[in-house]
C-alpha cells in the first residue's frame, strides 16, 4: 500500500516524465533520412538469406531429436526473446518445420507472479511487444498463441493437443524461468523433441565458457575469440510455406493486459515505447546522433550519450547481436566509441549471464566472492552515519539530492543513468543495516521500477555494486570494507551535479 502511495505521490508531484524525457533524435539533424536502418536491415536479411544456422547455438535438452512422422507442426516456446527477425531461436524453428514440410507455430506462457514486481510498467511493455509480434507471425503465415497459465502445467497439453513434432525454446539463465523448462522437461512426451537455442547472446552462454567466470577480464578474450564465428548475420525468417489447418485463437490484447493482475501504481513509460520497431528507432537515434558521444561522455548523467536500449534488449525485442553489428558497420566515424560500446554490450553483457547461469546464488550476498562475504561481516556491525528504511529510499526522502533525483528518475520514467546505478545502489550498502538488507532492497526497487529491470544485467550490477562481484579489493574503509567506495565528491569531479539535481530532484520531495 505504501508503495503504491509513493509512486502515485511521487508521480504528480514535480514535472512529468514527458517534460524530462531524453529525445531520441533531437540533439543534431540527421545525415542519413529517418527510417533508413528498417530499410537497410530487410536488404541486409534477403541478401543473408542462405546464413548457415551454427548448431553450436543449441542445446538438445530432451533424450530424442527425431520429429514424430504424423506430426503437425514445429513450436517455438518463447520465453526470453520477444522479436520475430534476429531470433536464431526462431530461425531453427522455422529451418526444422521447412524440413519436415511443417507449419510453424509461436507460443507465449503469459503468468503474472503476485508479487510487488509484477507492475503495469514491465507487463504493459511486454505485452505490447508481443502484439506486434504476434501481427508480424499472421504476415509471415506463422501461428501466434498466447496461452495463459505457467509452462509445465499448459504447455505440454497444448503440444498433445496440436499434435505438435518439435519444442524449440530460448535461453534464460534465471531461476523461475529456468524452474518452467524442467517442469516442461519432466512433462512433455519422451518422443518431443525439446531443443533450446541461446537467442539472447551472442557467443552462446554455454559456449563463451563451462564455468563461473572471475571478472570481466577473464571471459573478455574467450568471447572475442569466438566473436568471428558468432557475431554474423541473421537470415531472414520468411513467409512460411506450410498453412497450419487449426489456426490460433485470436488475441484481445486490449482486454488481456486490463484483465492482468498487475500493480498498476507504476505505470507505463513514455520515454520508450514497446516493441521492436520503436527500438530500432532507439537504434537509429544512437548511431546517427549518441554514439559519437559514448566513448567520452558515457558517464556524465546529464550528456546523452548512451544507447537507452537495455530495455528492448531485455525484453528481447531486439537482438543484441544486430545492435552490435549494426553498430560496427553504420557507426565507423564515431573511432574509439564503438569499441567502449561493444565492451558493454558484448562482453560487461555477457558476463550477467555466465554470473546467473553458474551461480545458483546470484541474489545474494552469500553468492559473493569469500573476500567479499568478509570483509562486509568484518565491517557489519560499523556505525552508519543515515540510516534509511526501504520505505524512505523508495520515497527518494534521504539527505542526498543527488541520489534522491536518481531514485525519483526510476520511479517516474522507470530508468537511471548508468554511472547513478553504481552511486545508487552503493549509497543503499552505506545506509541501511546490513549488506543482506542493501542488496534486497537494492533488487526490489530496481526491478520494480526500472523498465530493464528482472534482468541478470540487474542482478549483476546491485551485486558488483554491493558484493563486489567481477571487481576487486579496495583500500579499507568504514561500512564498506575492501567494497569500492563511491562518494558524493567524487560526482561533483565527474559532472555538473546541482545541474542534475535540478532538473531531477523536485523541490517538493
Ligand atoms: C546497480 C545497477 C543496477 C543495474 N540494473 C540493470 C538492469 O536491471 N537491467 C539492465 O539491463 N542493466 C542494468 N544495469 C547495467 C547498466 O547500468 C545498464 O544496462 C545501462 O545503464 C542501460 O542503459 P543503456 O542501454 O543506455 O546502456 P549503454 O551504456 O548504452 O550500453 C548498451 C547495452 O549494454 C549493456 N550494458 C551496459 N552496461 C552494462 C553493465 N554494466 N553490465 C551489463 N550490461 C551492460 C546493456 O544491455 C545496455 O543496454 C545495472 C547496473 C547497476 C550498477
Amino acid at each position: 500500500m505504501q508503495q503504491k502511495q509513493c509512486s502515485t505521490s511521487a508521480a504528480a508531484k514535480g514535472p512529468s516524465a514527458k517534460q524530462r524525457k531524453v529525445a531520441p533524435v533531437k540533439e543534431e539533424k540527421n545525415k542519413r533520412a529517418g527510417g533508413w536502418l528498417e530499410d537497410l536491415l530487410k536488404q541486409n536479411r534477403t541478401e543473408n538469406k542462405e546464413m548457415k544456422f551454427n548448431q553450436k547455438r543449441l542445446r538438445l535438452l530432451s533424450d530424442t531429436k527425431q520429429i514424430q512422422r504424423d506430426s503437425e507442426g514445429v513450436l517455438y516456446w518463447m520465453l526470453r526473446d520477444h522479436r520475430v527477425q534476429d531470433n536464431w531461436a526462431l530461425v531453427h524453428a522455422q529451418q526444422l518445420a521447412l524440413k519436415e514440410n511443417l507449419p510453424l507455430h509461436v507460443c507465449v506462457c503469459l503468468v503474472v507472479p503476485k508479487s510487488e514486481l509484477s507492475t503495469l510498467r514491465h507487463y504493459s511493455f511486454m505485452l505490447k511487444g508481443l502484439e506486434e509480434v504476434a501481427t508480424e507471425c499472421k504476415a509471415l503465415n506463422i501461428q501466434f498463441h498466447l496461452l495463459h497459465g505457467s509452462a509445465g502445467d499448459i504447455l505440454p497439453g497444448f503440444v498433445s493437443d496440436r499434435g505438435l513434432g518439435a519444442v524449440v525454446t530460448d535461453f534464460t539463465p534465471l531461476r523461475e524461468p529456468l524452474q518452467w523448462l524442467e517442469d516442461v522437461k519432466k512433462t512433455l512426451p519422451k518422443d518431443i523433441p525439446l531443443i533450446q537455442v541461446d537467442a539472447h547472446n551472442i557467443v552462446p552462454c554455454w559456449v563463451a565458457s563451462p564455468k563461473l567466470e572471475y571478472a570481466a577480464r577473464t571471459i573478455r578474450g574467450k568471447i572475442t575469440k569466438l566473436l568471428p564465428e558468432f557475431l554474423t548475420e541473421f537470415p531472414l525468417v520468411e513467409r512460411h510455406a506450410h498453412t497450419a489447418t487449426r489456426t490460433a485463437k485470436p488475441v484481445d490484447w486490449d482486454n488481456t493486459l486490463a484483465s492482468l493482475q498487475v500493480d498498476r501504481a507504476v505505470g507505463e513509460t513514455e520515454w520508450a515505447q514497446p516493441g521492436t520497431k520503436a527500438g530500432m528507432a532507439m537504434l537509429e537515434s544512437f548511431i546517427d546522433v549518441r554514439l559519437k558521444l559514448f566513448d567520452t561522455k558515457r558517464n556524465d548523467p546529464n550528456t546523452a550519450a548512451l544507447s537507452q536500449l537495455s530495455p528492448w534488449i531485455r525484453f528481447g525485442h531486439l537482438s543484441a547481436q544486430r545492435v552490435a553489428t549494426q553498430v560496427q558497420h553504420s557507426g565507423k566515424s564515431a573511432g574509439h566509441s564503438v569499441a567502449s560500446f561493444i565492451e558493454e554490450l558484448v562482453v560487461r553483457r555477457e558476463l550477467t549471464d555466465n554470473f546467473c547461469f553458474y551461480n545458483k546464488k546470484y541474489d545474494s550476498v552469500e553468492g559473493a566472492y569469500e573476500w567479499a562475504q568478509k570483509t562486509l561481516k568484518d565491517h557489519a556491525k560499523d556505525k552508519r552515519a543515515y540510516l534509511y528504511t526501504r520505505e524512505q529510499l523508495e520515497k527518494a526522502t534521504t539527505h542526498d539530492k543527488l541520489w534522491n533525483g536518481a531514485q525519483y528518475q526510476m520511479v517516474t520514467e522507470g530508468k537511471m543513468h548508468g554511472f547513478l546505478r553504481m552511486y545508487w545502489a552503493k549509497k543503499i550498502l552505506e545506509w541501511t543495516t546490513s549488506p543482506e538488507e542493501a542488496l534486497s532492497i537494492a533488487l526490489y526497487l530496481n526491478d520494480r521500477y526500472e523498465l530493464d529491470g528482472q534482468d541478470p544485467n540487474g542482478f549483476v550490477g546491485c551485486m558488483w555494486s554491493i558484493c563486489g562481484i567481477h571487481d576487486q579489493g579496495w583500500k579499507e574503509r568504514e561500512v564498506f570494507g575492501k567494497i569500492r567506495f563511491m562518494n558524493y565528491k567524487g560526482c561533483l569531479r565527474k559532472f555538473d551535479v546541482a545541474g542534475f539535481e535540478r532538473k531531477y530532484c523536485p523541490k517538493n520531495l
